[in-house]
């Protein structure tokens, strides 16, 4: 099965693709998480990226398209967490052979509850888990203790740019796929378990197809 999540800022496109990735056995592929990787460890690309990333900017097609087809070359089943974010990547991706998406999952929600949940969201840089309003200021990482911190782009200004990077550039994304029939728009709003539940429906007629063979 091949999947793309895409939606705002706040959408819970990472909790949610995590768990349904674990849940079905696909690799989950964030182009934000390689590039935060990336970033940390000061290679070419992500001295290049960073920039862009910190300001909430889109990094350039150039830099990031060839990483990101390399890596869908390793896996069979996957989501794409993050990409295509523009029309250009979308067509990037139909034009490399063998990896047309089965569906595009729409992770709806209304603008002030993603900025409510980004401005709770803390990271924990050692295991990469993330965490949202259950953890107070202070607290370690529910899941293996570490200090937890806010993501460099989480702050108000970042957070309004990356909106507006969203509105202007991914919003046409969400459409184009709607037109070719390969939309699942799901409500995003509420608990994870609540979403990944909707998730589960929106997508059981074609797990069960891959399941089936
Ligand atoms: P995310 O973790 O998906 O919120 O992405 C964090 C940041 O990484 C974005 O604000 C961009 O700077 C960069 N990024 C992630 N995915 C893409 C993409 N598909 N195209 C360009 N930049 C991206």
């Amino acid at each position: 099965m091949r999947l793309a999540f895409l939606g705002p800022p706040g959408a819970g496109k990472g909790t949610l693709a995590e768990l349904y990735a674990a849940r079905h056995g696909l690799a989950h592929l964030s182009t934000g998480e390689m590039l935060r990787a990336a970033i940390a460890a000061g290679t070419p690309l992500g001295q290049q990226a960073r920039p862009y990333v910190e300001t909430g900017r889109l990094v350039p097609q150039a830099l990031l398209g060839e990483v990101v087809a390399a890596r869908l070359r390793e896996v069979t089943a996957y989501i794409l967490d993050g990409y295509p974010r523009t029309l250009e990547q979308a067509a990037f991706l139909e034009e490399l052979p063998g990896f047309a998406l089965d569906a595009v999952v729409f992770l709806a929600v209304p603008a002030e509850v993603a900025v409510r949940r980004l401005s709770a969201r803390r990271v924990c840089p050692s295991c990469g888990a993330v965490h949202g309003r259950e953890v107070g200021a202070g607290d370690a990482c529910r899941r293996c203790g570490g200090e937890l911190t806010v993501r460099a782009d989480d702050d108000e200004k970042t957070v309004r740019r990356r909106y507006d990077v969203y509105v202007r550039e991914t919003a046409a994304v969400v459409e184009h796929y709607r037109d070719a029939g390969k939309l699942r728009e799901v409500d995003g709003t509420g608990e994870p378990e609540t979403v990944l539940a909707r998730l589960e429906a929106a997508l059981a007629p074609l797990a069960r197809g891959h399941d089936n063979g």
